[in-house]
């Protein structure tokens, strides 16, 4: 059954949203002011909450911020209610992150489409994360993982998070000019988790939250730390969960860490994938604009396995482009993806961004992305992600690609 808590202090129209509700089959829980129901929600993660505007103590905003600052509660599905309609309330209440604003006095009607839309477009998204992952996160050993997760975020032990380096190289000049983090999960219990298992765990339960701050700060450290060892112009990227893009204070916090770390913006790039910008675009397009304003590049991840709608390539201030490895593999045999590919690689230079192959592991495919003039390779053939220690080691030895 669908749960829907109603935050409203005004008890005659709770009453009547819940009388309607229940009306439904609606599950509902009540709360009488923001204070209550911010507890109410992290207590209950219910599937939607409906909010007022004006309350005292705590009011809609407050409720929204706290709500989208904790990590159980921070994808639930907003809609604020309120009396007030000036535009500027709109605006607010949507930047803080709310799905979507119902003015009163609204009808039966207008009230059941909001809910029906926010819980679909949910759905949705549980599914793009379900349907690849559903026989793990059903099964005995994923609840196990989530429970130790859990412990791990809750008792702040981020010395289990490792962040490992995959080299970017031109291949042209051969020189390494970028790098991924990629996180590992290394538990006491259950040994080094591998990515396919952590990331979707992570994301299906909100924790994936606190402990991309964490890989966030770290990996501008360490960019700081090469930074100071001379590689200035190394950059290093970040993948953005579609979590975090819809945090209302996302790019105030980018803005924060290359403060707080002394880090020169262009250092730093963030990897979307497409499924995550289309998630919400109109947003990404905000919030990426916003970031790429201090500096900050963008790279589109994992390019052509998502959703082929092209239009936002030219709306997203996008730096790089990375092909996704299924293009990449046997390229030089597969007439299909060579046409994709060299198809993908003019359009990128057309709009005058850089392009990387991903999951580069043999020398004909290098071969053939470097007739076609792909810009850069990340790949087997020249490096596994390795922790920072063996990273450095290639690093700081100037190893190179052969041209
Ligand atoms: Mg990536």
């Amino acid at each position: 059954m669908t749960k829907i808590l109603v935050i409203e202090d005004e008890e005659l129209v709770r009453e009547n949203i819940l009388d309607l509700l229940a009306a439904e089959d609606f599950d509902t829980i009540a709360a009488t002011n923001g204070r209550i129901g911010v507890e109410l929600a992290v207590s209950e993660t219910p599937d939607l909450i409906l909010c007022d505007l004006m309350m005292p103590e705590i009011d809609g905003y407050g409720v929204l911020t706290a709500l989208r600052e904790e990590s159980v509660t921070a994808t639930i599905p907003f809609i604020f209610l309120t009396a007030k309609s000036a535009r500027g309330d709109f605006r607010q209440a949507m930047d803080l992150g709310a799905d979507d604003y119902l003015t009163k006095p609204f009808t039966r009607t207008e009230l059941l489409s909001a809910i029906a839309s926010r819980l679909a477009k949910q759905a949705i998204l549980a599914k793009q994360v379900c349907t690849k992952f559903e026989a793990q996160i059903f099964s005995p050993k994923f609840h196990m993982m989530e429970v130790y997760l859990r412990r791990t975020i809750e008792e702040r032990d981020f010395q289990q998070f490792l962040v490992y380096y995959q080299p970017i190289v031109d291949i042209h000049s051969g020189r390494i000019i970028a790098a991924e983090s990629l996180l590992r999960w290394q538990h006491p219990k259950l040994g080094m988790v591998a990515p396919t298992e952590l990331i979707p765990l992570a994301e299906s339960t909100g924790l994936i939250l606190p402990i991309s701050d964490w890989v966030l700060n770290k990996v501008c450290q360490q960019t700081k730390l090469w930074y100071n060892a001379g590689f200035t112009d190394l950059r290093v990227a970040v993948n953005l969960s579609a979590h975090q893009l819809i945090q209302p204070n996302f790019s105030q916090k980018i803005v924060n860490l290359l403060l707080s770390n002394n880090l020169v913006p262009d250092c730093l790039e963030l990897e979307l994938t497409e499924n995550i910008i289309m998630q919400d675009i109109n947003r990404a397009i905000s919030t990426m604009k916003e970031v790429n304003s201090f500096g900050v590049k963008i790279a589109i991840d994992d390019f052509g396995a998502g959703y082929s709608s092209l239009i936002y390539l030219k709306q997203l201030p996008i730096h790089t482009l990375k092909i996704d490895r299924y293009f990449i593999q046997d390229i030089a045999n597969d007439s299909q993806k060579a046409v994709i590919t060299t198809a993908l690689i003019q359009m990128a230079h057309n709009l005058n961004l850089q392009t990387v192959a991903e999951g580069v592991e043999t020398e004909q495919e290098l071969a053939f992305l470097r007739q076609y003039k792909c810009d850069a390779m990340q790949g087997f053939l020249f490096s596994c992600p390795l922790p920072v220690a063996e990273f450095e080691k290639i690093l700081f030895a100037k190893k190179r690609l052969n041209v």
